[in-house]
């Protein structure tokens, strides 16, 4: 369509990626229910309407759950199970019934009036998990409705082509048929980090952005569209040069992708022979497939704060067994490091109360939450020990800014060692112990921690933000959030150094590692290990697969030279021209797209 303005939408990006296609947009009107009267023998029949309703909905759920385990696994599949616990609910259904034959009105009014009060109440209630519940409930609510009025479920049945859809919400038990259908990415009006499709849409690579108010009304049915998944961005109908330029990027993308599949057999080591480990950070343990398809050396880095904030019961011991024991089976021959977990900052959990907490980022978070409930840490700690059988975990620790912190989680751990060799339960007696390093005071006095524990991982998402007294998600102060200012590196080589002093292994697992720009030089420093996102680990072991590791150790001798985040930049720079080839400087993963050049 000619002359079209381009604009662009804000949404929450929970999936990365940019993808560019026509839109399909499915803009479903509200079920429309009337209020009818009924007479009272009438009202029994509606009844049996009703209850023939429910039983039908059972049984298209438990289709759609058995579908869910089959393609996107058990622990998705789950999801349903909710749903139908609440349609085997007595109560409301007598609730329902009673209504029907006391006010004798149509079943459909009386549901849906139940509907907009239940929803009404879970939108106020101050937990968080049960307001992302709210639209699963209105599914089912919705679900039932459509059968009593006799309507066939919307289908998201797709064009022939490549679409992106839009549309205002997915329920859980879309979504799977979402990911069928081969929509290349999603737009949609509601639903947060946490919600199905957010983890789902990550699980399977497709490029989303949630909660873009009126996408549905927003974009034209005709052009294209942009989804940039990584910045939370929608841009809609984008002129020529800039779709000329995002084709050029996808061709690119397509060559390198076919590079990349050749590294797979691979291993991360400089030209001169020097190893070091490349594994994969992740938060959910579907992304196991992530890990395994870019080949990484384990998991570096398993995020927990999923479990906890995903669910609306504190997990147990053994719902954490089950998943910790899966990954160790899931990521062998190699390791996975199991971080407890690292609620509060930004990852807020109905588990906990967060009401005060003026300064979230500098107050109740982490190992501080868990050391204030020990019972908790000392379940997480039970469940990952015993999940430890295959030899394949480590424990690591998030946040650690004290020696006394780490007195007391291993005091926590002898204590629930000793509990389970009193219950005979089997564990890994040598499970290596770690701590993430991502607090200057923790850094500062490395070589002391380095004496109590089996490893280091650098966490430069929070040190840069500590360092930089800059809160790594105000884009007000995003300037001075700079993870080359020299302040930041210098502390990172100088812990790798104490811990190396002390014998143990030091790793990085804050986004840095994943930075192709900062490759060369953190080699340089010495790191035993990179865990970066599944999708950079191929950048980065092309990078180290091409370098020297003398010549890196002397770019990372120089940074100590500089005082500014721009000359640090601008040497780096320089420094990567020298010592890598033109294929790898001309691949787009080096120099990722910029939403700042699309736009
Ligand atoms: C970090 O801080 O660098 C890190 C890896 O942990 P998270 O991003 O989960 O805080
Ligand atoms: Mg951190």
């Amino acid at each position: 369509m000619k002359n079209q303005k381009m604009a662009i939408l804000e949404g929450i990006g929970v999936s990365d990626g940019i993808i560019l296609a026509r839109p399909f947009i499915i803009n479903r009107a509200e079920l429309i229910v009337k209020e009818s009267k009924l007479g009272k023998k009438e009202a029994e029949a509606e009844i049996n309407r009703f209850l023939e309703a429910i039983e039908l909905s059972k049984e298209q759920l438990r289709k759609v759950r058995a579908a869910m385990a089959k393609t996107t696994g058990e622990k998705s599949a789950q999801i349903i199970d909710a749903q139908l616990v609440f349609l085997e609910d007595t109560s409301m259904i007598n609730e329902i019934t009673g209504q029907i034959r006391s006010e004798l009105k149509n079943p459909e009014f009386i549901l849906d009036r139940k509907m907009k009060e239940t929803i009404s109440r879970l939108e106020k209630v101050n937990n968080q998990y049960l307001r992302d519940r709210t639209h699963d409930f209105q599914d089912v609510f919705r679900r039932v409705t459509a059968n009593l009025l006799g309507f066939k479920r919307e289908i998201l049945k797709k064009p022939e082509g490549e679409y992106i859809l839009v549309i205002d919400h997915l329920a859980p038990s879309e979504t799977t048929q979402v990911f069928h259908e081969g929509f290349c990415g999603i737009v949609t009006e509601m639903g947060g980090k946490t919600s199905h499709v957010a983890i789902m849409a990550k699980t399977m690579e497709i490029p989303t952005v949630l909660g873009v108010v009126d996408a549905t009304r927003q974009v034209p049915p005709e052009g294209i569209l942009i989804v940039d998944g990584s910045r939370g961005k929608v841009v809609v109908n984008p002129p020529s040069p800039l779709i000329k330029k995002y084709e050029e990027y996808q061709k690119k993308l397509g060559l390198q992708r076919r590079e990349f599949s050749k590294l797979k057999p691979l291993i991360p080591k400089a030209l001169d022979g020097h190893r070091i480990t490349l594994s994969a950070n992740i938060e959910l343990p579907e992304e196991i497939r992530a890990v395994n398809k870019y080949n990484a050396e384990g998991v570096g880095l398993f995020r927990t704060e999923v479990i906890y904030t995903t669910q609306e019961e504190s997990p147990t011991e053994e719902e954490q067994y089950q998943i910790y024991r899966q990954l160790a089976q899931d990521v062998k021959p190699h390791s996975a490091i199991i971080r407890t977990f690292d609620i509060g900052g930004d990852k807020f959990s109905s588990h906990f109360d967060h009401s005060f907490e003026p300064n979230p980022f500098l107050g109740w978070r982490a190992i501080r939450i868990g050391l204030t409930h020990p019972e908790l840490l000392k379940i997480q700690m039970r469940a990952i020990l015993r999940a430890s059988v295959l030899k394949n975990l480590k424990m690591m620790f998030p946040m650690i800014s004290t020696l006394d912190e780490i007195y007391e989680v291993k005091k926590l751990l002898d204590e629930t060692k000793d509990e389970l060799r009193a219950k005979g339960q089997l564990f890994d007696e040598k499970i290596q112990i770690g701590i993430m390093i991502e607090v200057p005071s923790a850094a500062l006095i490395a070589r002391e921690l380095a004496k109590h524990v089996d490893f280091f991982s650098i966490g430069t998402n929070d040190l840069t933000q500590y360092i930089m007294a800059a809160d790594r998600g105000n884009a007000r102060v995003s300037y001075l959030y700079q993870s080359y200012n020299p302040a930041v590196l210098k502390l990172i080589q100088q812990v790798v150094v104490a811990g190396h002093f002390e014998g143990i292994w030091v790793g990085l697992c804050g986004e840095l590692a994943g930075d192709p720009r900062a490759t060369i030089m953190l080699l340089g420093m010495g790191l035993d290990e990179f865990s970066t996102n599944p999708i950079s680990v191929p950048a980065v072991k092309k990078i180290i697969r091409s370098v020297n590791f003398s010549d890196a150790q002397l770019v990372a001798e120089e940074i100590r030279r500089f005082t500014t985040e721009k000359e640090m930049i601008e040497f780096l720079d320089r420094k990567n021209k020298e010592l890598l080839p033109a294929e790898i400087l001309d691949n787009p993963l080096f120099s990722p797209i910029k939403v700042a050049d699309l736009v």
